[in-house]
């Protein structure tokens, strides 16, 4: 098989081009299926060339484990794609969820990647049994047990919560999965029992047995909390619930039957689009002026690119930059910006966002007074423009 062409080899201006000029309508949607895959280099060619028949652009993961995909299908070919789908029996019936709020042009090109594990997390497999994972709940019962007060955990990863989440839930400060599920478990352990009179503040020993909490997780699309969700059932919490489907299904199910969002704020995704907006509240604050604010942006240099919450204004002010010293490379000639970049890695990231908000306000005063004094950040430009 000639797999050179099995994957996209176009410049993305052309690509975002061509998606702009297409009169098709397209359907956004995503599913998963943790399942014993083979032979799945073969099987990655082979699906690139079906789907790429159909139409179909996104981002796929194929692995031993299983598949996890997002894509975006012509909305006339649905059903072929559905039928192609089910003529394999390892992805037959697999639940499909469809993005609410999409205009259908979140992804420019079909790429199929295979890799070692559907969802990187950096735990080892044989740990503990993937299958056993907690009840899957639907919107209107996690609504309830969120009103009984049950414990509700953020499993996305901790950029993707600064703009929107579940009333109260606890969002894990760890930058990796396997940092917040650690964190999950420390946190769950201090818990007081509950309907005991234990104080919050009471340090649980360690080996505490499990405390009979309830415990609501959920993610992006589910396929976080298969995998957390048994973790910590293997960890002795005995009462792990999970939101089946993740926001996605959530935010189709309150639509559908006209239940209220728990879910205040966007939806972090992970496309062109960046966040979907689920509710009008804003949950989150600038982090260069602190205005309530939820846009999310990342930084324009392209040797930074961090994630940040910016307002328009500071937008502006900022030249879509995260800080003075970006914002000063960010308006050199374009010349002098490649000069600048040369060596340095300008890997675009959607995965890393500013953490510590405060200290970034710091920083910009700092950076706009030293501006002040000495009229540049780099003074590096200046002796190489001498
Ligand atoms: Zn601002
Ligand atoms: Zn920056």
């Amino acid at each position: 098989m000639e797999t050179h062409r099995l994957r996209n080899i176009l410049h993305p201006d052309l690509l975002r081009e061509r998606l702009a000029s297409e009169q098709r309508v397209r359907t956004t949607l995503s599913f998963y299926r943790y399942v014993r895959l083979t032979e799945v280099e073969a099987l990655r060619h082979a699906l690139y060339e079906e789907w790429e028949r159909l139409g179909v652009l996104g981002r796929i993961y194929l692995a031993q484990e299983g598949i996890n995909a997002q894509v975006s299908v012509p909305t006339a070919n649905l059903e072929a794609f559905r039928a192609n789908l089910d003529g394999r029996e390892a992805f037959r019936d697999v639940p499909w969820k469809i993005a609410v709020e999409d205009d259908g042009k979140s992804f420019l090109k079909l790429a199929i990647k295979v890799r070692r594990k559907i969802v990187a997390d950096g735990l080892t497999d044989d740990a503990f049994d993937v299958t056993d994972v907690g009840r899957h709940l639907d919107a209107a019962t996690f609504n309830r047990k969120l009103e009984e007060g049950a414990l509700v955990i953020d499993m996305r990863n901790n950029y993707e919560c600064l703009i929107g989440h579940f009333e109260g839930a606890y969002l894990p400060k760890a930058d990796t999965f396997r940092g917040a599920i650690e964190e999950v478990v420390e946190m769950l352990r201090a818990q007081p029992a509950q309907g005991s009179e234990q104080p919050t503040c009471t340090v649980a020993p360690p080996d505490r047995p499990s405390s009979p909490t309830e415990i609501l997780l959920y993610c992006t699309g589910g396929i976080r909390c298969e995998k957390a969700s048994a973790y910590l059932k293997h960890h002795g919490f005995a009462n792990v619930n999970q939101l089946h489907g993740g926001i996605i299904d959530y935010t189709r199910q309150i639509k559908a039957q006209g239940l209220e969002s728990k879910y205040k704020g966007q939806n972090f995704v992970f496309d062109e689009r960046l966040a979907e907006r689920i509710t009008d509240d804003v949950v989150s604050h600038c982090m260069q002026c602190g205005a309530p604010c939820d846009r999310i942006a990342n930084c324009q240099e392209a040797s930074c690119n961090i994630l940040l919450v910016q307002c328009p204004e500071c937008a502006r002010k900022y030249n879509d930059c995260c800080s003075p010293s970006c914002r000063e490379i960010h308006q050199l000639p374009p010349d002098e910006q490649r000069a600048w970049r040369k060596g340095r890695n300008t890997r675009s990231s959607k995965t890393k966002a500013i953490n510590d908000p405060e200290g970034l306000r710091r920083r910009i005063r700092e950076e706009e007074e030293q501006l002040a004094r000495t009229g540049t950040l780099h003074p590096e430009i200046i002796q190489a423009q001498a």
